[in-house]
């Protein structure tokens, strides 16, 4: 039947995978419909992810560096923090974005309905807010509704000092001893931020490493780093209790010998993974498939087991990335206009915006051993190079995996300062096939960060011949 409003293309969810997918689908001439319960666009990302995390990331950047500087001869006074000040600063960057959303959905026709969306049939949403209900009737759907905070059942409920993401980015305080359960790179990220607010952090982690995913050599760096300015890096360890007192969270720890110890932290930030929202949009009234973790299975088009709906972003699976959502979106949205496109991306980056950065892509060092893919590698230390001891940090590494028959690129891992954008490059050589002559006879400028790839490439090689 027909709803209160048709739809060519209904998009549920607004994120960077959503908003993607329906400004693709409205260019190539469709008429869309956008549905989100927030009352701005741009989801997980731009509201409480990637963009208010990296706007206070440059404060606490700016921060260090200023207290750093001592070493190099040149003192500042200690920081006054003006928390509502920092708040506004970081609000109005994410406001800048979402505002800029709105416009562009306006421009390109976009239809958008504020409200919560939930399938009713094949061909039908039905949207909720504030008691009233909107039907959209649509030809094709793509599913973007993204992914929320891990909640662990032990916890202490509505105890304001237990936060996830989205409460360490409220600012509400400087808390004076901070407990980040998990350290995966949302962890690291808010730690890093609030140690250089001032507070002393410590991180909890059950794996033998920090950011489980990236390799123990390239970790080791920023391990060594924030060891130096953290209270404790707790590995192998187990947070399994927590007590809500007066004058603080009293948390149980039990270490890899069963060993338990208790503290008591002003703050607990839990940060132990994302789960996905398939399962709450009833998308079995449409008869697409949802696991029992809530992820909905798609092929290379983006397509569920229903032909004409689509699904994209984190509820799809790993790596929840605002990049591999956006990729998909830009898939699921020409797949819908008629296309032939299909997701065929050699590799997803990732990037750890901590202190210094990490930043991998294509195959892990890790990753080639559990699975025995034949690799060699070129490393260059950051000590050698004149950049990085220009700026006072050359604790990085650029590490390149090459395929020992062609010497072929086939994945790379740097840290240090502004790993992220370097990374880059080795995506690019990954994705254009390029091999280890091209790296080492593309000629980079001197002295930059990005000579450390071509350098990367020289040591594989064995041509290196000036270091600094
Ligand atoms: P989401 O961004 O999760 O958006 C889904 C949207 O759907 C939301 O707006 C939600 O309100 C809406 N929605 C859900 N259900 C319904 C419904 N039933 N009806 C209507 N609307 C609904 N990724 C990076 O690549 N780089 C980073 O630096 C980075 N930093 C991050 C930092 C933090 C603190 C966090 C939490 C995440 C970060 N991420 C980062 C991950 C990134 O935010 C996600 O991968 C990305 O937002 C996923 O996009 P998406 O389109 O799948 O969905």
């Amino acid at each position: 039947g027909a709803g209160d409003i048709h739809a060519e293309v209904v998009v549920l969810g607004s994120g960077p995978g959503g908003y993607t997918a329906a400004f693709r689908a409205a260019d190539l001439g469709k008429k869309v419909v956008l549905i989100e319960k927030n009352p701005t666009l741009g989801g997980v990302c731009l509201n409480v992810g990637c963009i208010p995390s990296k706007a206070l990331l440059h404060v606490a950047k700016v921060i260090t560096e200023a207290e750093e500087m001592g070493a190099h001869g040149v003192t500042f006074a200690k920081p006054q923090i003006d928390l509502d000040e920092l708040r506004s600063f970081k609000d109005s960057v994410v406001g800048q974005l979402t505002g800029g959303l709105t416009g562009l959905a306006k421009a390109r026709k976009v239809k958008t309905v504020k409200g919560t969306g939930q399938f009713t049939g094949a061909n039908m949403i039905e949207i909720t807010e504030g008691g009233k209900t909107t039907t959209v009737s649509f030809d094709q759907c793509i599913i973007a509704a993204g992914s929320e905070p891990v909640n662990l059942p032990f916890l202490p409920h509505d105890d304001e000092r237990v936060i996830d993401s989205t409460g360490a980015l409220e600012l509400k305080d400087i808390p004076k001893r901070m407990l980040v359960l998990g350290g995966g790179i949302i962890g690291l990220e808010m730690a890093c931020v609030y140690d250089a607010l001032g507070s002393n952090v410590t991180i909890v982690e059950l794996m033998d490493q920090i950011i489980p995913g990236a390799d123990k050599d390239i970790i080791k760096p920023l391990h060594t780093r924030i060891k130096g300015r953290y209270e404790n890096i707790l590995l192998k360890t187990k947070v399994t209790g927590m007590e809500a007192l007066k004058k603080g969270l009293k948390v149980t720890f039990e270490d890899a010998k069963g060993e338990m110890t208790t503290d008591t932290f002003d703050k607990v930030l839990v940060a132990v993974g994302r789960t996905p929202n398939g399962g709450k949009v009833n998308a079995a009234a449409a008869g697409v498939a949802v696991d029992e973790r809530g992820f909905i299975a798609v092929d290379s088009q983006q397509r569920t087991g229903v032909p004409h709906i689509f699904a994209i972003g984190d509820l799809v699976g790993q790596p929840m990335l605002a990049h591999k959502a956006v990729h998909e979106g830009k898939v699921a949205a020409e797949v819908c206009a008629g296309h032939k496109r299909h997701f065929d991306a050699k590799l997803i980056p990732s990037v750890a915006y901590t202190d210094p950065e990490v930043a991998w892509c294509g195959v892990t060092e890790t990753e080639a051993k559990a699975k025995g893919i034949p690799y060699e590698k070129g490393v260059f230390p950051w000590a050698a190079s004149g950049k990085a001891l220009s700026n006072g940090r050359s604790e990085g590494i650029t590490k390149l995996l090459f395929n020992p028959e062609d010497q072929r690129v086939i994945g790379g891992c740097i840290v240090g300062i502004n790993a992220g954008d370097l990374i880059a490059e080795v995506g690019l050589a990954i994705e254009m096939g390029a091999d280890a002559v091209d790296l080492g006879h593309t000629i980079h400028a001197h002295p930059t960060l990005s000579e450390t790839v071509n350098f990367a490439a020289e040591m594989f090689e064995g041509t290196i011949t000036d270091l600094m």
